[in-house]
């Protein structure tokens, strides 16, 4: 659903004039993890899109993703989840097509790490590298300047969003798979890496006490993150459609 809103203030205009109309931004959430273990390759770029369940990190992200949608689309946004259900099984292409297909104006990775509260943006010469479908090594590198430049800005906008609600320092930093066989080594995550029209941004939230990823962050910190992700969103892509 679009959500339009006339804007035009020129009152001499005819009646039967097309009027100044507002399109809201668009939001795509891509709520963690897959439904079960994957191991996929790309047909476009050839990476390997493995993926696995991984415990609470599940169902907190799908909660926090539900209410920061009900958040924004009070707020006049359009809002997509790019999986159905915690249970469904749905590749990182799937999900990035699903994006392009909704026109999404940008892509949210929701996940929680213990002790990690950092966003990752889609940086230019970012790469990821491991054995190819073929059996001989790959190395897959993001060269889209636009989008990098886009999913930069958006990223600093949103980190800044997120820090103000958080009360802490939400910082944009690059990523490290390294050390963490059998994924690709590299600094992108796989559904950045891939994204080639939709800028993306991708969000990790924990807590210094150790909850995070496979251990549940409670209700208290799924509202909390929530919260931070409309505001982040907010501040990266003001809805230009309401005052
Ligand atoms: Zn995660």
């Amino acid at each position: 659903m679009v959500t339009k809103t006339a804007t035009s203030s020129d009152s001499t205009a005819p009646k039967s004039a097309f009027p100044g109309e507002c399109e809201a931004p668009t939001v795509a959430f891509d709520p963690g993890h897959n439904g079960q273990s994957i191991s996929v390759f790309d047909k476009t770029t050839g990476v390997e899109m493995r993926d696995y369940p991984n415990g609470a990190e599940d169902g907190d992200v799908f909660a926090v993703a539900t209410i920061a949608k009900r958040g924004l689309e009070h707020a006049g946004y359009t809002v997509v989840m790019l999986k159905k259900s915690t249970a469904e099984s749905v590749t990182y292409r799937e999900r990035v097509n699903r994006a392009e297909r909704a026109g999404a104006d940008v892509g949210i990775s929701i996940h929680t790490s213990p002790g990690e509260h950092s966003v990752f943006d889609q940086r230019l010469g970012g790469y990821r590298e491991g054995t190819g479908a073929d059996g001989t090594p790959l190395r897959v590198t993001f060269s889209n300047a636009a989008i990098a430049k886009q999913s930069g800005q958006m990223s600093t906008k949103f980190a800044a969003g997120r820090s103000r609600v958080e009360g802490r320092q939400v910082n944009v930093v690059q990523n490290n798979f390294g050390g963490r066989a059998p994924l690709w080594a590299g600094d992108l995550p796989m559904i950045s890496l891939i994204s080639q029209k939709v800028p993306w941004v991708y969000s990790e939230f924990g807590t210094s006490d150790g909850a995070g990823g496979a251990n549940p962050i409670g209700s208290d910190n799924r509202n909390l993150y929530a919260k931070a992700i409309v505001a982040g969103v907010k501040a990266a892509l003001p809805n230009r459609c309401r005052s």
